[in-house]
């Protein structure tokens, strides 16, 4: 019998609790089927935290992601809290709990299925057999530098302020983090900065060109981001590994992810210096179709797939859960955000049930 592996699991606003409700399904049938001993909990996150405990990230949610040895999150936010003050709106818990359990690494892979080559706005000979895996710094540059502000100036207007800053020891263990993923894929490492114009980048270049020194076998390179962003329309496929910082890779992964069709289809993973890791879908809540049950489940499922591999040690039980999207995939079974013309739309839960008969 294998050890039990605990799993924090985050519903959240939105799709969120939709989307997840699928992935448990898969937990349950890994359990049933499979033997693989996990165990899992929940709790209010984001919203519905708000809703429940006046905080986006309640004590009790945030205690249950440190003990456990994995989180799975759905998603979060909503019209629903526009009007919450700042510091309690959904995001901020988002920020909150990465910043709490140290996740710095934040990788997106951005894969095209063949059987969904039609499926992205790009011709399918730019994009088919796409893999890329992004790795985007999480937990400092812009979003997180001090001061920031909105502040009245001496001309009777307002001014928006942030700042921006990496020390050497964020960027080296994001470098890291990168050069040891490109190891393991085709060893090529794109750093992405605006070093002709930041000395933020200016620093990142410098640190990322020193760490390479422990990867000789992998090949790096640098680009500009603005440059990135149009490579990466131009001929994503150049690219194995990128690695960047908070803000720029907000934008690149956002954009790598429209490369592949749906956002529906694409997981993610933020991993701490141990490897222990919140894995979420890419998109958000989706309020647009919350509640109509036809949200895409396989980004969540998908993540739970990286979560086996990437943190509880079950690269075995990963590729079984890949395998059964694959399959349903080839069977043509398509929800609404995937689906050609002439097909008709799967629900979620049909989804959810096609997905379950072939892990079974
Ligand atoms: P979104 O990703 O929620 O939705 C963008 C579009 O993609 C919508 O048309 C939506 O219907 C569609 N979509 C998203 N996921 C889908 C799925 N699984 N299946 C089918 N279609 C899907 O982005 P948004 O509209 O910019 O943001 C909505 C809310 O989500 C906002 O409150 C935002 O702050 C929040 N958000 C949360 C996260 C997160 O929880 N990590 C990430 C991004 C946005």
């Amino acid at each position: 019998m294998t050890t039990s592996k605990s799993i924090a699991i985050l519903p959240g606003d939105g799709i969120g609790p939709e989307v997840i409700a699928q992935a448990v399904r898969v937990i349950d049938c890994l359990n049933e089927k499979h033997a693989a001993n996990l165990t899992y909990e929940e709790a209010p996150f984001g919203g519905a935290g708000y809703d429940l405990h006046g905080s986006p990230l309640p004590e009790v949610t945030l205690d249950l992601a440190k003990r456990s040895d994995a989180i799975l999150l759905g998603a979060i936010g909503g019209p629903k809290w526009e009007a919450v003050e700042r510091s309690l709106r959904p995001e901020r818990g988002l920020l909150g709990i990465r910043s709490a359990l140290g996740l710095f690494s934040n990788l997106r892979p951005a894969i095209l299925y063949p059987e969904l080559a039609d499926a992205s706005t790009l011709k399918p000979e730019v994009v088919s057999g796409l893999d890329i895996m992004i790795v985007r710094e999480l937990t400092g540059g812009i979003y997180f530098g001090q001061p920031r502000g909105i502040e009245p100036t001496d001309q009777g207007e307002r001014r928006g302020y942030n700042t921006m800053h990496y020390s050497e020891s964020e960027i080296s263990r994001i470098a890291d983090s990168a050069y040891k993923i490109a190891m393991q894929r085709d060893k090529r490492l794109c750093s992405v900065d605006k070093a002709n114009v930041l000395e933020t980048s200016e620093l990142w270049r410098e640190i990322v060109i020193e760490v390479g020194k422990d990867y000789p076998d992998v090949e790096l390179s640098h680009m500009y981001i603005d440059n990135a962003c149009m490579q990466l329309i131009r001929a994503p496929k150049q690219f194995d590994v990128i690695v960047t910082g908070n803000i720029f890779g907000d934008i690149l992964s956002d954009a790598a992810s429209m490369l592949t069709g749906s956002i529906g289809m694409l997981p993610s993973a933020s991993l701490d210096e141990n490897g222990k890791g919140m894995y979420e879908p890419v998109h958000g809540s989706a309020p647009d179709i919350a509640g109509k049950n036809i949200a895409n489940p396989i980004a969540t499922i998908l993540s739970l797939a990286m979560m086996l591999r990437s943190s509880l040690d079950r690269a075995d039980l990963a590729t079984k859960v890949e395998a059964a999207v694959r399959k349903v995939l080839q069977n043509g079974l398509r929800t609404a955000d995937i689906a050609g013309p002439n097909d008709k739309p799967a629900s979620t839960a049909e989804m959810g049930d096609a997905i379950l008969a072939a892990l079974e």
